[in-house]
């Protein structure tokens, strides 16, 4: 059995705090910037934070490939938003804006947005396109093969 604590990204700083797995739901606070660790939102992440989530944090994350003159993102934004309140503190969700950030858009070779990716210490685990409900985005997620 694993008792280290887990390590998570700070959605606010991304500084790196360790957490023991069992004080997850106890809303646990940033060591840095002292704001919440799960603030119930998508984090917004770039070229500059993304890998401090992607690869250095123990959490899952998904990210929401999306640009602000696209429809159906938007449409979604609310769903995405309502599925990190449901989904924290098991996964990270998270926001990239592929206009900001065509880098990020390209490493993952995004072809239409909004595209949903699923990661795991750096490993891409699932994507999924196409605008979805909020219970279709946690269902899918739910879905995977995720660490417990
Ligand atoms: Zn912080």
């Amino acid at each position: 059995m694993d008792t280290k604590p887990l390590e998570i990204a700070c959605p606010h700083c991304s500084a790196i705090n360790r957490v023991p797995a069992a004080r997850l739901r106890d809303a646990p606070a940033c060591g840095r910037c002292r704001q919440a660790l799960f603030a119930g939102a998508p984090a917004v992440l770039g070229a500059a934070n993304f890998d401090q989530h992607a690869r250095r944090s123990d959490l899952p994350l998904l990210v929401d490939f999306w640009a602000p003159w696209c429809g159906p993102c938007r449409v979604m934004a609310p769903a995405f938003e309502a599925a990190a309140r449901e989904l924290e503190p098991s996964v990270r969700l998270a926001r990239v804006d592929t206009d900001a950030e065509p880098g990020l858009g390209t490493r993952f070779a995004i072809r239409s947005i909004p595209t949903l990716v699923l990661l795991h210490r750096g490993r891409e685990i699932a994507r999924q396109s196409g605008a979805m409900t909020t219970a279709q985005v946690v269902q899918w997620v739910r879905g995977q093969a995720l660490p417990a």
